[in-house]
């Protein structure tokens, strides 16, 4: 699954709304993805302006 560079994510909920299966929640400022969710689309990866999700 994509997962989120800890220490990059600036909290500014991009991701999430461009995440199709709704698998990313912004907690405590910073982006936490659901594994179970994630089906591997790396829209987030594109999304984010910081580059802090991997593919
Ligand atoms: S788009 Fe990037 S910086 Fe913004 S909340 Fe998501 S992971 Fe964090
Ligand atoms: S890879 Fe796709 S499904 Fe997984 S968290 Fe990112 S946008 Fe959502």
């Amino acid at each position: 699954m994509a997962t989120v560079v800890k220490g990059l994510c600036q909290g500014c909920g991009i991701c999430t709304q461009v995440c199709p299966r709704g698998a990313i929640r912004i907690i405590a400022n910073v982006a936490v993805i659901d594994g179970d969710m994630c089906d591997d689309c790396e829209e987030c990866v594109f999304a984010c302006p910081n580059g802090s999700i991997s593919g």
